[in-house]
């Protein structure tokens, strides 16, 4: 996606973007370039490719909720999607990014420091370790391609205020979206919204599953990584 259709793609979602921001994204797919074999960051390095599949694919959560100055918490953010992203094209965000992977934390807080943004901090943990400690704090929490949805919610949901929202960002999960009944009631949440759309030029299928929080968390979850695996709720 060059760079003209990036800013026309975002007008549809009613994004409207300046030159700094089009010069942070610049840079950031710089040094994702550049630093990818020494941090294994991303199987997609093409320029053009790297704007539609990791720059437009993270804004596209923007169709679930209006983004302003919100605290948001991205999980398993990997090389930053969709969280830095959502940072450079709304500055008053106030960003967590979170992943298990030291080295991917490393290049997060350079791409930080190199692009000088504020109100975003990195996090090298595992999810379901920081849930035990960090209850109910944030506005949104988000992931983008981490793990199965059951998972995701286990691990996100905790993190959550009342009334605050989770969002997964998926390839086609339809698979997923079944049998999550135990997990809306014993996690008390509901079923927001499922939006599925296709990335413009290639067409590959997304879709985005939002989930509202009703009430505080049992403090039983998230269970340890194993239980979470192995055993359904
Ligand atoms: N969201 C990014 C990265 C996806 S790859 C993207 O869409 O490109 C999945 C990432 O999640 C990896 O970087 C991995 O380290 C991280 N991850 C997987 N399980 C995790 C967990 N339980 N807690 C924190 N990070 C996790």
């Amino acid at each position: 996606m060059n760079r003209e259709k990036f800013i026309e793609e975002l007008k549809k979602l009613n994004v409207n973007i300046d030159n700094r921001q089009l010069e942070q994204l610049e840079k950031y797919y710089e040094l994702l370039e550049s630093e990818n074999k020494l941090y294994n960051l991303t199987s997609i390095t093409n320029k053009e490719e790297v704007f539609l599949k990791h720059f437009y694919d993270s804004i596209t959560i923007i169709k679930v909720v209006p983004l302003t100055n919100q605290s948001l918490c991205d999980l398993g953010t990997g090389a930053g999607f969709p969280g830095m992203v959502l940072k450079i094209i709304f500055p008053e965000l106030k960003i967590t990014l979170i992943d298990a992977t030291l080295k991917k934390c490393h290049f997060l807080e350079k791409v930080i420091c190199e692009l000088n943004l504020k109100d975003i901090n990195v996090i090298n943990a595992r999810a379901e370790e920081y849930a035990q400690n960090n209850r109910e704090i944030f506005d949104i929490v988000t992931a983008r391609a981490v793990a199965p949805l059951k998972h995701l919610l286990e691990y996100g949901i905790p993190l959550v205020k009342k009334n605050g929202m989770f969002i997964a960002m998926k390839g086609n999960i339809s698979n997923e979206i079944v049998n999550i009944d135990n997990y809306l009631q014993k996690l008390k949440i509901k079923e927001n919204e499922i939006i599925t759309f296709n990335l413009p030029i290639e067409n590959s299928i997304r879709t985005l599953v939002s989930f509202v929080k009703l009430e505080k968390t049992d403090k039983k979850y998230p269970r340890r990584y194993k239980d979470i695996k192995n055993k359904e709720l």
